[in-house]
C-alpha cells in the first residue's frame, strides 16, 4: 500500500485494471452449506479469492475460562492456507490473521444473539484457500452466510466490503493491483438492515472529503454482497439448492 509506482491504475476511459467501472465490484458467488461434518458453512468465490467458512455450535466452552455466564462466546479464526498467494505462506497463526480474527469476531457480536446460550462456544473458521486482496471481507460475509446456515439466531447479517484509492480515484473493492500500487484501503462491514457499522479500517492515505466518499462507496459494495448472501441462503432453504 502506498507504494511508488508508475503503474497506471484507471486508463483514460475510466476502466480499471481488469476492465471495471470505478464503482463495480468483482463478481461475487456465495453457496450455503458445502460441508457435511459443520453445523453450518459457506463457500464464497469473490473475483480471485476463495473462501470457505465453518461454523460449528453452540458447544461446550473450551477452554473453560473462555465461557460467560452473559452468552456463548464467539471464537472467529481467520486462517491463509499456506498455498493462498503466490510466494507461499508460512502455515499458521499471524500477527495479521490475530487481527483480522479479532475484528471480525467483533463486528459478529453486534448482530449473534449470544445472550440465548449462556457459557457455550459458537466456533467461526474460515480458510482463505486463494487470495486476492479483500480477504477479510470475503471472510466475514461467507462466515454471516454460515452462521446462519446453522441457524444461529441473528439480528442480521453482517455484509462486508472494501473501497480505496487506485490512481486519483476513489474505487470499490480494491483488486490485487490496486491494492498493491493503490493509495488506500478501506474495509467496512455494516449490519444491512439499520446501517450501522461493525467494521472500519484503514490502510494508507485518504483526505477526509475521499474517506468520506470510500465509505459510501464501501457501503453500496456491502449492500450487494448482502444480496448475494440472501440468494445463497435462499438457494439453499427454497429449493433449488444442492441438499
Ligand atoms: N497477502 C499475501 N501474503 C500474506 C498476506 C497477504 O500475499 O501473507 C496478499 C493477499 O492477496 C491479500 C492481500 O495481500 O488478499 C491484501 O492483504 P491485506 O492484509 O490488505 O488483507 P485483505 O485485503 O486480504 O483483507
Amino acid at each position: 500500500m502506498g507504494m511508488k509506482s508508475d503503474i497506471k491504475l484507471i486508463d483514460a476511459k475510466g476502466k480499471r485494471l481488469d476492465g471495471r467501472a470505478i464503482d463495480e465490484m468483482r463478481p461475487l458467488k456465495i453457496e450455503a452449506g458445502v460441508l457435511e461434518q459443520a453445523d453450518g458453512s459457506a463457500y464464497l468465490e469473490w473475483g480471485n479469492n476463495k473462501v470457505i467458512a465453518a461454523v460449528y455450535g453452540p458447544r461446550e466452552c473450551l477452554p473453560r475460562h473462555k465461557a460467560s455466564p452473559y452468552g456463548s462466546t464467539l471464537m472467529y479464526r481467520y486462517n491463509m492456507a499456506p498455498f493462498s498467494v503466490d510466494d507461499r505462506k508460512r502455515p499458521g497463526r499471524d500477527r495479521r490473521s490475530t487481527e483480522i480474527s479479532k475484528i471480525s469476531e467483533e463486528a459478529l457480536n453486534k448482530v449473534v444473539l449470544t445472550e440465548r446460550f449462556p457459557n457455550s462456544m459458537i466456533n467461526i473458521n474460515v480458510e482463505v484457500l486463494q487470495a486476492d486482496a479483500g480477504t477479510r471481507c470475503a471472510a466475514l460475509t461467507a462466515a454471516s452466510v454460515a452462521l446462519a446456515d446453522a441457524g444461529i439466531p441473528m439480528k442480521d447479517m453482517v455484509a462486508s466490503c472494501a473501497a480505496g484509492k487506485a490512481g486519483d480515484h476513489i474505487v470499490l473493492d480494491l483488486g490485487k493491483l490496486e491494492d498493491n500500487f493503490g493509495k488506500a484501503d478501506v474495509p467496512m462491514a455494516i449490519v444491512p438492515h439499520t446501517g450501522e457499522i461493525v467494521l472500519l479500517q484503514m490502510d494508507g492515505d485518504l483526505s477526509p472529503k475521499e474517506f468520506k466518499t470510500a465509505m459510501t462507496l464501501a457501503t453500496k459494495g456491502c449492500m450487494m454482497a448482502y444480496e448475494e448472501q440472501k440468494k445463497a441462503l435462499k438457494a439453499k432453504y427454497k429449493g433449488g439448492g444442492k441438499k
